[in-house]
Parts: C-alpha cells; structure tokens; sequence
C-alpha cells in the first residue's frame, strides 16, 4: 500500500499514484479535493468512500450503498444517534458559550463523568482533541517534576501538536522526536523472556537509566491502555502495574491515553486502565466522548493541578463549550440507558471467538488479539509481517461494504473497532463478509 503519495506513516491510504485507474466521477471528485486540501490528507480504501449519511452501526453513499461500519470508535453510541443529535440541536438553538461563565451543564457533566474514575482523579480540565488533552498533560507533568523526560511505546501515537507529535514515534523518521523521548517496546508477550511485566519493567529501567545518563529525569510513562498503533495489545490483563511501579520509583507520573481504549470499548469498565487493576497520575480522553462533537479532556489528581492552575492557567476557547458538552452528556447517558459497556463485552467476545474460528489453522494468521469491541488479527508471511495482505482484506471488505483498517508499525494488522452499539446480527453479517475476504489466505 506505500506510494509515491502514500508514506508508510499512513495504513490503508489511497495511494494518488493510481487515481487514474478510478472511475471519471470518482477522479474527478478526489482531484478537486487534492487541489485544495493539498498533500497533508489521506483517504482510506483503494476505493474511496464517498459517505452522505449515517444511521447506526451503517453508513451510507450518494447512490444508496450501506456500508457496515465495524471501524469508527468517535460515532461510540451509533451515527446520527437521536438523543445525541437532540441534545446537540437543542443546545444550540439555546447557547453556546465558555467555561469562563458559570453554566451549571458543564459542572453535571464534569460530576457526573468524574464520578466513573477511581480516587484521586477528580479534576477535569475541557479541550478540543484528544492531542490538546496529551498536550496539556504534558505541560502539566514537566511542571509538577521539573523533568523532561517521557517514555513511549515503540510504534506510539499521541497526536497532532508540536508536543505530542514529538513524541509519536508512529508519524515516522521523517517526524523528529523530541531528544527527551525514549521507547520501550509494545507489549508483546513475544518480546521478552519471563512475565510480560517484569520483562517491561526492566525495559523502563533502562529507559530511565538512559534519561539519566543524559541529564534528563523522567517526567512520565504515557501509553495507550490498549496499545492501538502498536499493534492492539489488551493481554494479559494485569502486565502494567510493574511498568507503573517503576516509573513512579523513577519520579515519573503515569499518563494513560484513554482516546482510543475510555468509555467502555474493551468491555471491562469505563477505562482501559482498569481491566489491569491501576490508577493513573492523569488520563486523557477524546474521541467518542462527544459522538462526533469535538470535546476531549485531561483528568487530574487535583494536586498535581495546585501549582500549575496558580502559576500557569489554562483557557481553551473551544474546550467544553456548552453545545459539546452537551452532545457529551447525551453519550454518557446513552452508554448507561442502552447499556453498551455490557455490549461491548457481550458482542466483542462474540466478534472475536468467530475471528478466531475462522482464522484458526491458517499460516497467514498470527494471532487474534484485544478485548471488547476493539479485535487486532495480525498477518504473516512466515515470520514476516504482510502489510500487503492485510491491505487486500480491508479492500475486499470495502468491497463487500463492509469498513475495517489496519494498524501497527508494519500496518498488518486488521483493526476491527465498530461503534459501542454494534449487535450481535451486526457480528453476524461481519463474520459472513470477513470469511469471504479471508479466501486469499486459505
Ligand atoms: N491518543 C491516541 C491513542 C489516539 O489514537 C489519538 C487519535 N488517533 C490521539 C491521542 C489524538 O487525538 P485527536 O485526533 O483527537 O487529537
């Protein structure tokens, strides 16, 4: 799938190098958005999705097409969900303002919300992205231990700003890591000898020891609870709190990116963290949390907050602005009144034993990873990754309309992440669809 208009840093993009092999319309369309949107963009699928509407777990083109959607995580309660556009509608037509009113919908919301996180974390701060939320929490944490060091899985992904891009090592060479930023490899059970914990906690140290070596302590361990851009890595439930444990030795805080893994995705709880039994300095959350609505935020133990609020300050114009909170506390209803964190268990571990099932014996299949409504199958040549098939699955679903990705640092592994409301008929009709697409691997 990498082409001349198509870095590696991108999995599952439209490669401009074959747009003349498209259709006349198709053509057209992707050329008159090129010459406006400039090179920065990607599309995905070898054959780009035109979509008008959305109902749902299901997306729909101009001519009427229904794709099922098994990969887009911000829809989280479904596309176009009523409630959801209701209270956004609403709100709208009333006001929409900043945190430097009172408005008692951003305190119930922030209540309510901050009533899912286990003790201390009981400070929220309101951005736009889930990048701002990682970006503040690193001000934050560089404030409160006076360090610069951060320490990152190998194939991270942070976001979008100056500071986080720096450090995403997935963006790729040509996107410059910050001289503070060390890695340490995905959690693998593959990696390293022993317990996967003990074999991460050493990999800390020699971070930290690194860090030291060139005069910069450790400020912070920030990782993805289910380690997306890695590969997606949710087992064995329990392998962070010796990686934790290290890094507060170390003088280090613990930032969990819950962008991906937060609000109920893996099935176990609001938060990945969770499911292995820790609690974070700071969490950061984004994506879902306003289906589709931009509002993320950074949650805090609120002493952490103490020096930094009277020193520093924080305004974000945008960040909790009344209409997306507004779409935000519709979310955190529907998750509860639909209960779709039992969904997310219930039809994920459906999703996953039919992967398995279909996947089991086959060479080209390496393993079937995750938990909840967030599956990874990684493929293989032998004991190579094989981006190339891998790519030929995600299209032959496109084909079938049926959406999925892929990811990791290779971009081999398909990456099954449907909205929180996909049912159990829904993982009935991807399971039809995806033996279809495996043909090539059997
Ligand atoms: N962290 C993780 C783990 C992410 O996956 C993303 C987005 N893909 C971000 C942070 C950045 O969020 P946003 O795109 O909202 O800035």
């Amino acid at each position: 799938m990498t082409g001349p208009g198509n870095p590696p840093t991108m999995v599952n993009g439209f490669d401009n190098a074959r747009l003349d092999q498209l259709p006349e319309e198709q053509r057209a369309a992707v050329a008159r958005r090129n010459r406006v949107l400039g090179p920065v963009y990607r599309l995905f699928y070898a054959d780009p999705v035109e979509i008008v509407r959305g109902a749902g777990t299901y997306l729909y083109d101009s001519t009427g097409n229904e794709y099922l959607d098994a990969y887009n995580n911000v829809p989280c309660v479904g596309h176009a969900h009523p409630r959801s556009a209701d209270s956004v509608a609403r709100q709208a037509a009333t006001v929409n303002t900043n945190t430097r009113y009172l408005q008692p919908s951003v305190v119930d919301y922030a209540e309510d919300l901050l009533s899912t996180f286990p003790t201390p974390l009981s400070n929220i701060v309101f951005t736009c992205s889930g990048s701002e939320a990682n970006d503040l929490a690193l001000r934050v944490v560089r404030h409160v231990t006076g360090n610069s060091g951060i320490i990152v899985t190998a194939n991270a992904y942070h976001g979008v700003t100056s500071a986080v891009a720096a450090i995403s090592p997935s963006l790729g060479a040509d996107s410059p890591l910050d001289i503070c930023v060390r890695t340490i490899p995905a959690p693998d059970e593959r990696a390293g000898p022993g317990a996967l914990g003990d074999y991460l906690r050493a990999q800390i140290r020699s971070a930290t020891a690194d860090l030291a070596r060139h005069g910069v302590g450790l400020a912070a361990f920030i990782a993805d609870s289910v380690f997306s851009s890695d590969g997606v890595f949710s087992r064995p439930a329990g392998f962070l709190p010796p990686v934790i444990d290290e890094v507060h030795r170390a003088g280090g805080l613990y930032i969990a990116d819950e962008v991906q893994s937060g609000f109920g995705r893996i099935g176990a709880g609001w938060w990945g963290f969770q499911r292995h039994g820790i609690a974070p300095d700071i969490v950061t959350i984004g994506k879902p949390m306003g289906n589709g609505l931009p509002i993320a935020a950074a949650v805090f133990d609120p002493d952490l907050l103490v020096d930094f609020g009277r020193k520093i300050r924080y305004f974000n114009t945008f960040g909790g602005n009344t209409v997306s909170v507004a779409a935000a506390q519709a979310v955190l209803d529907v998750i509860r009144d639909e209960e779709l964190i039992e969904n997310a268990a219930r039809v994920g571990a459906q999703l996953k034993a039919g992967v398995e099932a279909l996947t089991s014996g086959l060479d080209g299949v390496a393993q079937v990873r995750g938990d909840g409504l967030f599956i990874g199958v990684e493929l293989v040549t032998g004991d190579r990754p094989d981006p190339d098939t891998a790519a030929g699955v995600v299209n032959e679903l496109r084909r079938r309309r049926v959406l999925i990705s892929a990811s990791g640092p290779h971009g081999n592994v398909l990456k099954i992440r449907p909205p929180m409301a996909f049912r159990s008929a829904d993982a009935d009709r991807f399971l039809t669809e995806f033996e279809a697409a495996l043909t090539p691997l059997r």
